[in-house]
């Protein structure tokens, strides 16, 4: 946990059951605590800190069945080098 702004946290909508990953210092993310007002708990979760790309990913596949599909945030997770997408196997 050396630099908050390297990781990466999962948020969750329960409603509509996709998981979408950030980065801690995304707009959206906020270091987990979303964008503040109207943030609904019982609709919306983070899940988090993850200290690389990879752990949130495995957070997310592990629970297949309360998920229908992640995404990448577009602002914070675009094409950055430093973080490339993981290759489909
Ligand atoms: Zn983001």
């Amino acid at each position: 946990m050396a630099d908050p702004h390297s990781h990466f946290w999962v948020y969750e909508n329960k409603i509509k059951r996709y998981a979408a990953i950030h980065r801690a210092n995304c707009g959206f993310c906020n270091q987990g605590e979303g964008i503040g007002v109207g943030y609904n708990r019982l609709h919306a979760s983070w899940r988090g800190p993850f200290g690389s790309l990879d752990e949130a990913a495995r957070q997310i596949f592990a629970r297949p069945a309360s998920l229908h599909g992640f995404m990448f945030c577009n602002r914070c997770m675009k094409w950055e080098p430093e973080a490339p997408l993981p290759r489909a196997s």
